[in-house]
């Protein structure tokens, strides 16, 4: 059972800010920013690669409403997916990072520079 089933299961606390049939979402521990929430199935799916497409798309209109509730929809926000080892993914049951409420450095400068040479 990973340490995300028993936060569903309320083994584990957690504070929790959406919650429906298919997905449940909760604030980061660790924050990497002001407002840092993680939105995973209640399914315990181990990454990205095993998930359903369907599933995604529920766990996608959650982003949405957990955007809008922490009203974060005007400004904007990152959607972070560490999905496996080379991303450093710590925990395997799939989630995804909302990061948002200040301006977030860009994560692609360096990169864009580097695969253009
Ligand atoms: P990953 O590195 O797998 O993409 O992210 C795992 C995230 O889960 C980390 O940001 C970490 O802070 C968070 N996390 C790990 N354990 C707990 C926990 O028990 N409660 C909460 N709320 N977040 C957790």
């Amino acid at each position: 059972m990973t340490i995300f089933t028993k936060i569903i299961n309320h083994e584990i606390a957690a504070n929790r800010v959406y919650e429906d049939d298919f997905t449940l979402a909760f604030h980061d521990i660790d924050p990497q920013a002001p407002i840092h929430i993680l939105v995973i199935p209640k399914k315990e799916i181990a990454d990205l690669q095993s998930c359903d497409g369907e599933t995604v798309s529920y766990l996608l209109n959650a982003v949405q409403l957990v955007a809008k509730k922490m009203k974060l929809d005007e400004a904007g926000y990152r959607v972070v997916i560490n999905n496996g080892r080379d991303a450093g993914q710590e925990v395997e049951h799939l989630h995804f990072h909302i990061l948002g409420g200040t301006k977030l450095g860009h994560i692609h400068h360096q990169d864009r520079t580097k695969s253009a040479t």
